[in-house]
Parts: structure tokens; sequence; C-alpha cells
């Protein structure tokens, strides 16, 4: 398959994400807004009016888990732990990521609320998930200053299946809200692996060798980059992708996703 396939696909997602958008004010002018995650009106909800498609009940059920998160893995912690060099969970594995800023935990309806964002048409969902995540975690992801929003790649051959790439939706939001470019082309995946979920913890790495790869000629020296996914679950594919972005020059990664495995 002749390489403009991939980067044509690839445009016409971005397309059609972009027309999601800019289709939004007209559908709000015919229909009051409405929550993206259970479809309640947002016309007389009182968190709606920071603009993101979430109601209150939705915005309470997505971040019920009140523990803190360990600063380097995401993963919830008791109180009063200090986390800045990992937790139990973390400490023993050597993460090349500097940190991983989360909205919530991969339970209940957050899990429902990840899963369907992956479905066709869910832009608006993952879209307000990215945005939800911003307002949550706003100072921790300024302060890590990035220059550059990147999200795990899929495969080629996923957007004919999966057209609507969740991972990229949340990086161009969270790159419009810092007001730095997302590049959606400076890592690929470039061959197919088999479902991390699928496999025990100490496959996952193997499945994943050779599988990502930056392209030439996008310049990533010195960058500071902030790498979006939707979930992470053992950390090997964000690990890997770091792997690659720091080989290729970038000084830093951090990684935002919605939910952490627990
Ligand atoms: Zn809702
Ligand atoms: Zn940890």
């Amino acid at each position: 398959m002749p390489q403009t396939t991939d980067d044509d696909t690839k445009l016409r997602s971005r397309l059609r994400t972009k027309l999601a958008a800019a289709a939004m004010p007209l559908v709000d002018f015919v229909l009051p807004p409405a929550c993206a995650f259970c479809k309640r009106d947002l016309e007389n909800d009182d968190e709606a009016v920071d603009g993101i498609r979430l109601c209150e009940r939705c915005r309470k059920n997505f971040t019920s888990d009140q523990r803190s998160a360990c600063l380097k893995c995401g993963m919830s912690v008791g109180p009063y732990v200090d986390t800045k060099n990992g937790c139990l969970e973390c400490s023993r594995r050597h993460f090349r990521f500097t940190q991983v800023i989360r909205l919530g935990v991969y339970e209940d309806n957050l899990r429902t609320a990840c899963i369907r964002g992956k479905s066709r048409g869910a832009e608006p969902l993952a879209a307000a998930l990215a945005s939800f995540l911003w307002k949550r975690q706003q100072d921790r992801l300024q302060e890590f200053s990035p220059d550059v929003v990147i999200s795990v790649p899929q495969y080629w051959l996923h957007w004919f299946t999966r057209p609507h790439h969740q991972a990229q939706t949340m990086a161009e939001v969270l790159a419009e809200r810092l007001t730095i470019p997302c590049d959606e082309r400076a890592v690929r995946k470039v061959r197919r692996t088999v479902d991390q979920s699928s496999l025990p913890r100490s496959k996952r790495l193997k499945n994943l060798e050779h599988a990502f790869r930056t392209r030439r000629g996008i310049p990533l020296k010195n960058k500071r980059v902030l790498l979006v996914d939707d979930i992470l679950t053992t950390g090997t594919t964000s690990n890997e992708v770091t792997r690659v972005l720091l080989r290729a020059g970038a000084s830093s990664v951090a990684v935002a996703v919605i939910a952490v495995v627990p």
C-alpha cells in the first residue's frame, strides 16, 4: 500500500474531527447542548457554563476516585504517600517518561466513556474528556511546558475499522488548550501488533518490539513532548513510544491519559 493512502486516510479523519467541531454551533442552534456522555440537557447545568460538554453528574462520576495519583505512573495511592520517585507499583519499573497526568481511574462510567469514545462519531465525547482532563490538570500540564503534543499512533490499517482515533482527537484538543502544535506525523506504527490487553505483562514489550518509529525530517531534538493516549494499562506502550522519541532527540516526555487501569 503506498504511503499516500496512509496519509490520506489520516487527513480524512482529521477533517471529520474538524467538521464535527465546526458543526456544533449549528447543532446547538437547532437543539440545546447535551452532555456528550449521557445526553442530559446542559442548558441549566451550572458546571457546563465552562463550555465542556459534560454534565455535573458525569463529571462527578468520572472523578469519583478521590485518592491522589502517583506522579510517576498515575496509579492511585494512599494518603501522605510521597510519589516523587514513584509508588510501590512503579518504583521497580524503568519508565522513560517523567510523569503520567490522568483524569481518573478506568472503572465504572469512565471505563464506559473510554470504550465509547473509540467508536465511530465519538469525537465530541473524546474532545469533552480531553477538555475535562485539561480543566482538572491544567497546572501540571502547563508546568511540564511541552513544545509539542503527539498521540500514540495506531497501525494504518486500523483507520479502516476504527476511523476515529480517540488519542489523536484528545491530542488536538490539548494542543489547542496549550497553544502549541500537535504533530500526528512524528511517530508512526510500522507493523501490526497483538492487542496488548490480551497479553501477560511479560510478553507486552516483545509484542511492541520495532513497532514504532519516528518519521525522518520531523524535528524532535531537545523538544519536550506531551504524549497522549486514552488509557494507560501497564505503561508498556507509552514507554516504548517514549523510547523512540528520546532516541530521536526529545529531551523529555510526559504522558497524558483519560484513565489508568488499576
Ligand atoms: Zn452526563
Ligand atoms: Zn507509581
